[in-house]
């Protein structure tokens, strides 16, 4: 089973462990280091007194320094030994003098470290069995390279066994203490730094659909945890904008669906009303065919455009010229821009083919010329052009129609967004650049306009010449 801590005690176990590993091998360093460093002088110590007392015996040999050795050794080391057990040995291990200052009266001395002193080598020895331990050195004296007698110099190694005991249970003791003080520290600053997460939480779990307004309140940190509310902040905030267009978007298909079904009703109830001519049930059923034609329009468009945010709809590509497109798109445009006495021109057209579906190119470049013959007035233009710059291919549609205000243009491109809605209802229902900008993002392109209100629009659509 997994356990998930909370994020404080998860950091404070982890600190905790951090630490003590770091204070285990600091400890181990220092005991070690400290240990060494000791034996190494206590080593050198009786060293320097066994080298004193080897070259003094040898120089002296034959004389008989046996009758006063506490003197002697006076004499030659300047002062009294303390705490040190000295002695010499013929090569037989026979003790010849010795003094002690210590409890031990005498240094046993193995078989092994008689022989090798005898082999001319300096033994040093622990010895263990004897309360306190004694440190020992071995040095043979030689006259003429032969080992005459031996010396030895021991010296208790209490004080230096009470320093590491003690140096022990200091680190023994100190290590947890500082753990424990240190982890309930880091504990406290954990839970007082994570105190706003739990803010944070609990202002989320307030916010609902129904109240997409509320806000965390953020004060003025400007830390990790300031803006991760802030970030949050605008997270509803989006949230707040799409529930939004959800429901604008519902009320809006509603509306749009809405006008044809009562146009439909009212016509059939004055037609139910009396008899009427076999005319007049025929020019019944044409407007009724007109209002399912519309409805059937907004359908599809509104499938078409869940069916790419679905991604769900598969480009059906092919090798598209684009000169012709838009000249055949043009051609089809010429009755209704006659009809409505607008020029429609088309420019400089690059010979360029593309990787594209072409119906729904088509689609595209048609809803926009179309707008631009129906928002601009009898007498105006509407001109195609195209260029290609660093392999884009833009395609431009002029016109010196209406124009949109600025605060108009960034909602173009909604769903349902008409600039005047009052218009007649043969403008459209604002759902044309919609699907335009899904077939060009769909390519691979986008498209961006710049307009001005009584001067007329440019729409620019961008399409990558190889997508
Ligand atoms: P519609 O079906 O209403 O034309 P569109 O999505 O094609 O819907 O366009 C959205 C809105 O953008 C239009 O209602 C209109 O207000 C504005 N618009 C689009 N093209 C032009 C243009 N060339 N000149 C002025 N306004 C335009």
């Amino acid at each position: 089973m997994r356990i998930d801590l909370p994020i404080r005690w998860k950091l404070t176990v982890w600190y905790s462990g951090i630490l003590t590993l770091i204070l285990f091998i600091f400890s181990c360093f220092v005991y070690l280091y400290l240990k060494q460093s000791l034996e190494e002088s206590i080593d050198a110590k009786i060293k320097s007194i066994g080298d004193v007392l080897s070259s003094s015996l040898a120089d002296r040999e034959g004389m008989n320094i046996f009758g006063n050795f506490e003197r002697y050794l006076e004499n030659v080391l300047g002062r009294k030994p303390k705490g040190k057990i000295i002695q010499i040995m013929d090569r037989s291990g026979k003790i010849g003098a010795k003094t002690s200052d210590l409890e031990q009266e005498t240094l046993p001395t193995s078989l092994s470290t008689l022989e090798r002193a005898l082999r001319g080598e300096v033994v040093y020895e622990t010895l263990e069995t004897v309360s306190p331990r004694i440190r020992t050195i071995t040095i043979p004296i030689k006259e003429k390279d032969r080992v005459t007698s031996i010396v030895q110099v021991g010296t208790s190694l209490e004080e230096f066994d009470e320093t590491m005991r003690r140096l022990f249970l200091i680190l023994v003791v100190a290590i947890p203490c500082l753990v424990g003080l240190t982890g309930m520290g880091g504990f406290l600053l954990a839970r007082k730094g994570l105190k706003p997460v739990d803010e944070i939480r609990r202002a989320a779990l307030r916010i609902s659909s129904k109240n997409l307004d509320e806000r965390i309140d953020v004060g003025r940190r400007t830390d990790e945890l300031g803006r991760l509310a802030s970030t949050f902040n605008e997270m509803i905030g989006r949230l707040r904008d799409a529930f939004n267009r959800v429901n604008q978007f519902s009320s809006d298909v509603s509306h749009e669906l809405k006008t044809p079904l009562t146009i439909m009703k009212g016509e059939t109830e004055v037609a139910l009303r009396k008899d009427r001519t076999k005319e007049e049930y025929e020019a019944l059923l044409r407007s009724h065919l007109e209002e399912i034609d519309r409805m059937t329009r907004i359908v599809d468009d509104l499938l078409f455009l869940s069916k790419v945010e679905a991604r769900e709809m598969a480009l059906n590509l092919e090798r598209v010229n684009v000169r012709e497109m838009l000249l055949e798109v043009c051609g089809d445009m010429r009755i209704f821009a006659d009809k409505k006495g607008v020029e429609l021109i088309l420019r400089e057209v690059a010979e360029v083919v593309i990787l594209g579906d072409e119906l729904k190119l088509r689609r595209l470049f048609s809803n926009i010329i179309e707008n631009g013959l129906k928002y601009t007035n009898p007498g105006g233009f509407v001109e195609v052009s195209s260029t290609t710059e660093n392999g884009n291919l833009f395609v431009s549609i002029r016109d010196n129609g209406i124009g949109i205000k600025g605060e108009d243009l960034k909602y173009i491109f909604d769903r349902f967004f008409r600039a005047d809605r009052s218009r007649n209802r043969e403008t459209g229902i604002g759902l044309g650049l919609s699907i335009s900008k899904m077939v060009a993002e769909l390519h691979g392109g986008s498209i961006s306009v710049e307009s001005e209100v009584g001067k007329g629009t440019v729409f620019t659509v961008r399409l990558p010449l190889n997508p």
